[in-house]
């Protein structure tokens, strides 16, 4: 998987991917990281990526010219989708993980400020994906929220000690509470049928608290697991 990410602050991206699983991941070539910054790409004298809206309103506009000019200067792979992160756009959910995933090649485009100037959209054409119905002040974080999902995906990025096979929306339910040493603490017991080895038991034990922790906790999903399981 290649990941070229246009942002006005490149360092935001490449530190996260210098740390533990991203960083493992990175450095055993699951991913390669590549990073543009659209000012290296003004036109503008005093390298200006922004500019006041047209109509008045507050805040400042992403301009078209650097984010086109960088975006074009980025290598494009036959297996590539375009990313641009948007709170206005679809919610990003472990499914659309999985789909991503199946590229060779993710460009994401991160705003800030006010956003993006419209036209960078009609000459782009890209999806636009939200991490969720709330304002961010940029797009790294959600950048960086695509690249670990989807990294989590690809085949060397978890070791056995990481495996995502019992992850929340792995089979449509929330994961079931987990538990490590101490048997007790301060009087808080592991449930006893954690400790007894018997396998079934185990995972009847932790099938009925998945179901019932995501009907308690997600009735959306829950519905659509019953409906899913007739
Ligand atoms: N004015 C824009 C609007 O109301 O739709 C919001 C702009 S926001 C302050 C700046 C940038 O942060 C966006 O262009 C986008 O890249 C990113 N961003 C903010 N919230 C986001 C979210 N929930 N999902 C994805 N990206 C988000």
């Amino acid at each position: 998987m290649r990941f070229d990410v246009l942002t006005l602050f490149p360092e935001f991206i490449e530190s996260y991917c210098n740390f533990s699983i991203m960083k493992r991941a990175k450095e055993g070539e699951v991913f390669t990281l590549n990073t543009v910054n659209p000012r290296d790409f003004t036109e503008d004298k005093h390298k200006k990526v922004d500019d006041t809206p047209y109509g008045g309103g507050a805040g400042m506009v992403l301009m078209p010219q650097p984010f086109v000019d960088a975006y074009d200067s980025v290598e494009k792979l036959e297996n590539s989708i375009t990313v641009m992160l948007s709170p206005q756009g679809e919610p990003l959910t472990e499914n659309l993980v999985l789909d991503l995933a199946k590229y060779d090649q993710i460009i994401m485009l991160c705003g800030h400020y006010e956003g993006f100037d419209e036209r960078i959209r009609e000459i782009i054409k890209p999806k636009e994906l939200s991490i969720g119905d709330f304002v961010l002040t940029g797009g790294e974080l959600p950048a960086l929220c695509l690249i670990d999902s989807v990294s989590r995906k690809i085949d060397g990025t978890l070791g056995k000690i990481e495996s995502a096979e019992d992850d929340s929306f792995s089979n449509g339910l929330l994961e079931y509470p987990q538990y490590t040493r101490p048997r007790d603490f301060r009087g808080y017991k592991v449930p006893e049928v954690l400790l007894n080895g018997n396998h079934k038991e185990i995972n009847e034990f932790r099938n009925a608290a998945q179901i019932e922790r995501t009907k308690q906790r997600r009735p959306d999903l829950y519905e659509k697991y019953l409906k899913d399981s007739i």
